[in-house]
C-alpha cells in the first residue's frame, strides 16, 4: 500500500475545485495499492479554497513552529494545515505506508520543492508540511514527476 494525495488519483480536492489525475496512477489504484489522501481537507480546510503558501520556510519550519501557511490576503491557514498533518499520521498509524507519491510543489504534499510564500511561482527548496511529518516517520517520498515502471514496482 500506498499513500498517494487523492488529487492525483482525480478527487477534485485540489484549492481551486480541481484535479491532477496522473494516468499512471489509475492501475494501481484500481487494484486496491493506493491510499488517497488529502491533507487539506482532513485539516477541515473547503474546497474550493485560497490557496496557501509556507512564508518564512519549509514544512519542516512549520512543524517546529517557525514557519506559517497564509493565504495570499494574509489569512492564518497554520491550524489547519497542522491538523490535516495529523489526521493524514492517524490514517498512516491504521493504514501503514512504505512510500508516497505526493503533489510536487504543494504547500502541503510538496517534496524536496515548494512555493517559497512569494506567491509568484518562485520555487524553494524543502517539503511541503505534510509531506515533512511523512518523510520524519521515514516514509520514501516521490512525486508524480518522479513516477517510473521502475519506480512503481519498487514501491508496490
Ligand atoms: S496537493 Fe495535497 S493537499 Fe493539495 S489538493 Fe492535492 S492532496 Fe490535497
Amino acid at each position: 500500500m500506498i499513500l498517494v494525495s487523492a488529487c492525483l488519483l482525480g478527487l477534485s480536492c485540489r484549492y481551486d475545485g480541481g484535479h491532477n489525475l496522473c494516468p499512471a496512477l489509475v492501475a494501481p489504484a484500481a487494484a486496491g495499492l493506493c491510499l488517497p489522501v488529502c491533507p487539506e481537507q482532513l485539516g477541515g480546510l473547503p474546497t474550493p479554497r485560497p490557496p496557501g503558501e509556507i512564508v518564512g520556510g519549509s514544512g519542516n519550519d512549520v512543524l517546529a513552529g517557525r514557519a506559517s501557511i497564509l493565504a495570499a490576503d494574509g489569512a492564518d491557514l497554520t491550524p489547519a494545515f497542522l491538523n490535516g498533518v495529523r489526521q493524514t499520521l492517524a490514517l498512516v498509524r491504521a493504514t501503514p505506508v512504505a512510500a508516497a507519491i505526493l503533489k510536487a510543489r504543494s504547500p502541503s504534499c510538496g517534496v524536496g520543492a515548494i512555493y517559497d510564500g512569494s506567491f509568484t511561482r518562485t520555487l524553494r527548496n524543502g517539503h511541503g508540511v505534510a509531506a515533512a511529518a511523512l518523510a520524519e516517520l521515514g516514509i520514501e517520498l516521490y512525486t508524480e514527476e518522479d513516477i517510473t515502471e521502475e519506480i512503481l514496482k519498487h514501491i508496490m
